[in-house]
């Protein structure tokens, strides 16, 4: 079985089911779908493509992006999907990396052509149109083997040039299944949206939708627009997504600030999926009030996507549990395909409540980092995952995230958790955001300094800000500056650059 296996048997099955909607409006059903993968991998193969070879999607979000994609598998490629909010010139990077052999492209993110392409395509053009035209026939796919390559994730690179991270047929496969028993059930009459970035996670999450023979929408803006998204979710709805928590709080406000209750929530969304950042506990006690239980947590990285812990609909949602607090500030437990450990140094496992780095193990995990063994060796060790996360399990299981190991900062020989300080400050009056960061600092090493933006109409002060923290955590922990800003730098995904925060005090 393969990724483009899938989109067979769905065709064969139900071939005059609707798929993809472009908006609200019918673009292909499982059978045109199927045919112009067909069609397109018959073409890209005669064209001189082999298995194995690379090509980049650098598209904003369209409902070709899935034809390209399946197509590519198809022909038995490998897909090398590229973040359309990257500079072309990062693009190229990225084309030359990975040695790509083609690039589909949509104009408005690429309106020039790409370095090092050997072709590009435009993807709204009687060209692509020809690429993609049904064969009359439906030949099958190219086979694969569960370890060949199926898709080439370049990271962020926040720090440094972005790394590729090689995704196989089983990894994605296996994150694909796990989803029906961790994430949610999905049924055929569901449908998934894809407002957050397809290049990544919310586009991972094609896979499981389309072995479950669900709808495929993609917002005919592209991206995310509260308003948009509940009238699609009327439409075609109830709705499925993945968001991360910066556009779970943009739902959030534009149904606070329209009037729209829980049940109109309800009626326009049946999950919500959300991760790739901190959740704050005061955030999603919030969302749950104003959109209700409908909210899914998980917690993965590109090196084992989607894939590491999941806080249920249940877990998120149920206030009677005791340690419920905690709880909902966690990521959950362990998703059923990966084991997940919390180690020191030396990689032995530490017992519950204690703090370390974050291992996974899995059918999930990466096979390593595009041509660096260096990287793949310091990721990979005697088969565990080091996420480069720092976090302790409960005696449950229940993983609760500090912070990226490089995010930590000593003040006075003492270890300080940002996120400690963050979850208190969320919870101040009028305090909308906040990101803690170390400074340098002669006398402690380094000093805790919070960014904070406030929430409209108010102004926290610092002293007030202070109070609070004093009755919520140690004295040591509490910031010793306030700096007030109108918004946090964020990353594409909506994480927060802290590392943009830090150089920022540096001067
Ligand atoms: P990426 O590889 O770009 O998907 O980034 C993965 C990183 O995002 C993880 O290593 C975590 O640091 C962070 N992350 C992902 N999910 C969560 C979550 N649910 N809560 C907090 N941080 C998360």
């Amino acid at each position: 079985m393969s990724l483009s296996h899938l989109l067979l048997r769905q065709a064969m099955l139900e071939p005059g089911r609707d798929a993809i909607f472009d908006g609200t409006r019918p673009w292909a059903t499982y059978g045109q779908w199927a045919q112009r993968c067909a069609g397109l991998a018959q073409r890209l193969r005669a064209a001189g493509l082999q298995p194995g070879d690379r090509v980049v999607l650098f598209m904003r979000n369209h409902p070709r992006y899935l034809e390209v994609l399946w197509g590519a598998w198809w022909a038995g490629l490998v897909a090398v999907p590229v973040n359309a909010k990257l500079h072309p010139a990062e693009a190229e990077w990225i084309i030359g990396n990975a040695e790509a052999r083609w690039a589909f492209v949509t104009r408005d993110v690429a309106p020039q052509p790409l370095a090092g392409a050997q072709r590009q395509v435009e993807v709204e053009s009687a060209e692509a149109d020809a690429l993609l035209a049904p064969l009359g026939e439906l030949p099958a796919p190219v086979e694969r083997a569960p370890d060949d390559l199926a898709w080439l994730f370049y990271t962020s690179g926040t720090t440094g040039r972005p790394k590729g991270v090689m995704l196989t047929q089983r990894n994605l496969m296996t994150m694909g299944l796990g989803y029906f028993v961790d994430v949610d059930a999905i049924a055929p009459q569901d449908a998934m949206v894809y407002a957050a970035p397809m290049s990544h996670g919310c586009g991972i999450y094609a896979i499981p939708h389309l072995m479950a023979g669900a709808r495929h929408v993609v917002p005919a803006s592209g991206g995310v627009d509260p308003a948009e998204l509940y009238a699609l979710g009327r439409a075609l709805g109830p709705l499925s997504t993945f968001a991360a928590p910066t556009i779970v709080k943009r739902l959030v406000d534009h149904a606070e600030a329209a009037g729209l209750t829980p049940a109109d929530a309800a009626a326009a969304f049946k999950t919500i999926v959300y991760g790739g950042a901190p959740m704050y506990r005061a955030d999603i006690e919030r969302a749950l009030r104003v959109m209700g239980p409908r909210f899914v947590q998980i917690y993965g990285q590109g090196e084992t996507p989607m894939v590491a812990t999941v806080l249920s609909r249940r877990h998120v949602a149920d206030d009677a549990h005791p340690r419920q607090r905690e709880r909902r500030a966690s990521v959950g437990v362990a998703q059923t395909p990966v084991r997940v450990r919390v180690a020191d140094p030396q990689g032995r496992e530490l017992p519950a409540g204690e703090i370390g780095e974050v291992l996974v193990r899995g059918d999930t995990v990466m096979a390593g980092y595009w041509r660096n063994p260096e990287a793949t060796a310091a990721a990979i060790r005697d088969g565990w995952l080091w996420t480069g996360d720092v976090g302790s399990l409960d005696a449950d299981g229940f993983l609760t995230l500090m912070d990226r190991s490089k995010d930590l900062l000593i003040s006075g020989g003492s270890n300080i958790y940002p996120r400690e300080v963050e979850e208190v400050l969320l919870t101040a009056p009028g305090v909308a955001e906040a990101a803690v960061v170390g400074a340098p600092d002669a006398e402690w090493g380094e000093v805790v300094v919070a960014f904070v933006v406030a929430q409209p109409g108010a102004a926290p002060d610092a002293a007030a800000l202070d109070a609070h923290c004093l009755q919520h955590i140690a004295r040591f922990k509490r910031p010793k500056r306030y700096v007030f800003v109108d918004a946090l730098p964020k990353n594409h995904y909506g994480k927060v650059l802290k590392t943009e925060l830090r150089a920022r005090l540096r001067g």
